[in-house]
């Protein structure tokens, strides 16, 4: 990617992180704070609301931990992620998907679960402001350090925003004129929040998960966002099979998105910037989604594939 576009693109390899997502930091930072605060003692129950990257990094750890998991997630999301919950010993219940504004929401479930649980803890990963400190003190000093200070721009998609968002409040203290780049999905809000200040979904649905939102989470809140791109499912698509084919990344489709945006960027404001984005997990938890023939015909992406990478499509 980085020769078609004269700059360096880089990416953090998440996906190498023990869950196996960018969201084991998070995971990390949201436990140690129940810790901290009380809130979680010896025997305990995590409880979340989760696209599944979040829950897996703490049901890894709780595992080891000596806690019990248990896990609220919307039914629309790849079954891959439900079945290593499961191996990793969590509880996961599968809801109808409904927007945050609806009592059964996942996330609300999950907090009624935890009120009513004997210690037990509702992490909030969405409102509780311990995943972007996760950020602000790993991620963002990882790049910073890294990159040797040389970076231009970031861009990422968000989910909770915590990535975007700590790494973007951690890098701009360290350098005001790097840019933070919100990169969104199709049917989320965050493109047009960012660009006319208005909560209105993009047309369409998006074959990513994990990212893309309805609404401005706490993390996500006072980041310091300089842009939005919108980046259609073709694109992510188109980029997450560049990315095995070319680079050799068996990625996720957030992972498209991200690099999709970053190579945007970088046509954008020309040769000669570096760009850091990051790889967030990978395509093994996606496998009967992002790479069945029937998923991608029937959501009509095969023509963003090209026609040799189509090999890495099963029936
Ligand atoms: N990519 C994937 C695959 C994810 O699961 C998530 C988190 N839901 C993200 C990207 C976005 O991360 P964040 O929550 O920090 O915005």
């Amino acid at each position: 990617m980085s020769d078609e576009t004269g700059c360096e693109i880089l990416a953090k390899a998440e996906f190498c992180n023990g869950g196996g997502s960018v969201k084991d930091r998070a995971a990390l930072f949201l436990i140690q704070d129940a810790i901290r605060k009380g809130q979680l003692r010896p025997g305990g129950t995590v409880v979340e609301g989760t696209a599944g990257n979040t829950g897996i990094g703490l049901a890894h750890m709780c595992l080891s931990m000596g806690f019990k998991c248990m896990i609220f997630m919307p039914n629309n999301q790849s079954k891959e992620k439900i079945e290593m919950l499961e191996t990793l010993g969590a509880k996961v219940k599968t809801v109808p998907v409904v927007p945050w504004s609806d009592p059964n929401n996942y996330n609300h479930l999950a907090r009624q679960f935890a009120e009513t649980t004997e210690n037990a803890v509702w992490t909030n990963q969405f409102d509780n402001t311990a995943n972007r400190q996760a950020h602000i003190e790993t991620t963002g000093p990882e790049i910073w350090e890294q990159t040797g200070g040389k970076v231009d721009v970031v861009t990422f998609g968000t989910g909770t925003g915590g990535t975007l968002s700590g790494v973007g409040i951690f890098l701009k203290e360290k350098n005001p004129a790097i840019k933070v780049i919100l990169a969104d999905p199709q049917g989320s809000v965050l493109y047009n929040y960012i660009k006319q200040g208005k909560l209105e979904r993009t047309e369409g649905s998006s074959i990513t998960e994990g990212i893309g939102q309805g609404r401005v989470t706490r993390n996500l809140e006072g980041a310091p966002i300089d842009d939005a791109l919108l980046i259609p499912d073709t694109d992510a698509v188109n980029m997450t099979f560049r990315l095995l084919h070319e680079e050799g990344f068996f990625v996720g489709a957030s992972t498209g998105l991200n690099v999709a945006a970053a190579v945007q960027v970088a046509k954008q404001i020309g040769p000669g910037h570096t760009i850091v984005t990051c790889l967030c997990d990978t395509g093994h938890k996606y496998y009967n989604k992002l790479f069945s023939k029937k998923e991608i015909e029937q959501r009509g992406l095969l023509d963003c594939i090209p026609p040799a990478y189509r090999v890495s499509l099963h029936n």
